[in-house]
């Protein structure tokens, strides 16, 4: 298994994190997974590798607005990846 930048996927060998990519273009770490070796045990590599991303499809916290704009609900263009306010 491979991701998607054409890295080989570490996961089984090395202690890894795994990512979620959301709709807005960031990547955060989701969940840790010890290796092989170390799982069951209180150990973990000493280098830590980016392990598989996962696609959301949502935009991730940072780049959403507290309770939209003043409760308007404005979407998410999937097309062109743009706000677009609510028609008249
Ligand atoms: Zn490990
Ligand atoms: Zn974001």
């Amino acid at each position: 298994m491979t991701l998607s930048n054409g890295e080989p996927n570490f996961v089984g060998t090395m202690c890894s994190w795994n990512y979620v990519r959301y709709t807005c273009g960031c990547e955060k770490q989701s969940e840790f997974i010890q290796c092989e070796k170390w799982n069951g045990t209180i150990g973990k590599c000493k280098k830590l590798v980016k392990g598989g991303s996962k696609a959301s499809s949502n935009y991730c916290p940072t780049h959403l607005i507290a309770d939209g704009l003043g409760g308007t609900i404005w979407k998410i263009d999937p097309e062109t990846n743009t706000a677009v306010g609510p028609s008249e």
